[in-house]
């Protein structure tokens, strides 16, 4: 959608075919984050360890449900691999330059007349409640420093001072004044009314099925009863990019990666600041007015596999370890959301041409922070399309990085 908006707004006539209505998908019910604060990739060597700790607990923040599926088997090699420091560190300036060009360009979103998103640049806390997560924080805020990203360490009084509305158990916590933060349901509303107002075609339940080719370009996308005739094609199927790529014959590792969400409407609980629940991996913002959403869990699985609403259980149980006047109920399954990361088995998105097909440009893979990375997406894929050169360097998303 993000591409959408860049490539009309640069000339371009454009259709976007989804085999849903465009109302329900991942970029609806996550946490809102665009965080620069978030160099640090999904692959570590830390959630490698924790991670096969965690494997056979349904409570569990990080899940990886064992099957015996050669995507995932494939995804899981190449994702230790990456889990390496050097890696980690080679990560943090391509997500900081793509993170902060992004949210450049939601400041610029916001100020267009009919884009309201509730956005709000005050920064975010990662909060933590161990020694462990404090040295890690402190290891984090230094690192922040080297990027040159706003960021402080609070003990556990100071934190409270920032939101002495409730109690917090805490340590204390690192305050990122670099993050911003979005409700996504209206960002995504914003963004599909500005499109359809500047004759960008949105068609729904056109589940792309197949390509036809001619002298190494894609000339039609076919869906089950219609075909489009496209000169540039950009596959951003998210969760299910890895089918689509294959389709065009290119290998994306990628596989989906299920977390969960509940809002309250008219919170009773009250935040001034986003929050990480370091030890939980539990995400909270406060978001438009009295919306507060918690969301969380990482659990790799297939998206033909049922939801585990116990996982929400873990979540309300991890926001009351931590705000211990938060009394959360468990909520109606009907007002749970769930969503599929698309994960990379870096962390790093996939941004750019393939080499098998001459229009085809990849934009996928963001894994926990395509929210974040969303709007600079869309912008590199147009400077690509119009082969202008890149507002940051993107050699570090190539999407054939793993050699294939
Ligand atoms: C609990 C949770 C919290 C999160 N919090 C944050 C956060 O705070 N910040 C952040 O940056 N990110 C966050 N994320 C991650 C973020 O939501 C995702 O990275 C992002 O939404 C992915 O966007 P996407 O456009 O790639 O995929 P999607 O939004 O899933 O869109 C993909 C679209 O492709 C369509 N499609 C699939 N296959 C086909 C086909 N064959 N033909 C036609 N259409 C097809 C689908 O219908 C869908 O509409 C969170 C995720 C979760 C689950």
């Amino acid at each position: 959608m993000s591409a959408a908006f860049y490539l009309q707004q640069s000339g371009r006539k454009v259709t976007v075919l989804d085999r849903g209505d465009f109302l329900d998908n991942c970029s609806y019910g996550n946490a809102g984050y665009v965080c620069p604060s978030h160099f640090i990739p999904l692959a570590t060597p830390g959630i490698v360890k924790q991670g096969l700790k965690w494997m056979f607990d349904a409570q569990s923040t990080f899940y990886i449900q064992p099957r015996l599926n050669w995507a995932l088997i494939e995804w899981g090699i190449r994702f230790i691999k990456s889990a390496t420091s050097q890696r980690v560190e080679a990560a943090a300036v391509p997500l900081r330059d793509i993170a902060l060009l992004s949210q450049h360009e939601y400041e610029s979103w916001a100020k267009l007349p009919g884009f309201e998103f509730a956005y709000e640049h005050k920064g975010l806390m990662e909060i933590f409640q161990t020694e462990e997560k404090a040295a890690h924080a402190y290891h984090t805020v230094e690192k922040a420093h080297e990027l040159g990203l706003e960021a402080m360490m609070l003990d556990g009084d100071a934190l409270q001072r920032m939101e002495p509305q409730t109690k917090i158990n805490a340590l204390g916590a690192i305050f990122f004044k670099c993050d911003a933060h979005l409700y996504p349901d209206l960002l995504m509303k914003s963004l599909i009314g500005h499109l359809r107002k500047n004759d960008v075609c949105l068609i729904s339940n056109q589940e792309v099925n197949r390509f036809e080719y001619v002298n190494g370009s894609v000339k039609k996308i076919i869906t089950a009863d219609r075909s489009f005739d496209a000169d540039e094609i950009v596959v951003a199927a998210g969760s299910w990019s890895r089918e689509m790529a294959s389709l065009l014959d290119t290998r994306l590792l990628l596989v989906p990666g299920r977390g969960y969400s509940i809002t309250l409407e008219d919170s009773p609980y009250r935040l001034h600041y986003p929050a990480v629940l370091m030890e939980g991996r539990v995400a909270i913002t406060p978001m438009d007015g009295n919306k507060i959403r918690f969301g969380g869990t990482m659990e790799i699985t297939s998206t033909q596999t049922p939801p585990r609403m116990k996982r929400v259980n873990g979540i309300l149980d991890t926001v009351k370890r931590y705000f211990p006047e938060f009394d959360i109920p468990m909520p109606a399954l009907d007002k749970i959301w769930y969503g599929y990361r698309p994960c990379s088995a870096d962390g790093l998105p996939y941004i750019g041409r393939i080499k098998k097909y001459k229009n085809v440009i990849i934009a996928t893979g963001h894994s926990m922070l395509g929210l974040s990375l969303g709007a600079a997406t869309g912008k590199l894929v147009d400077e690509l399309i119009h082969d202008r050169p890149t507002s940051i360097d993107i050699t570090a998303f190539a999407v054939e990085r793993f050699g294939f």
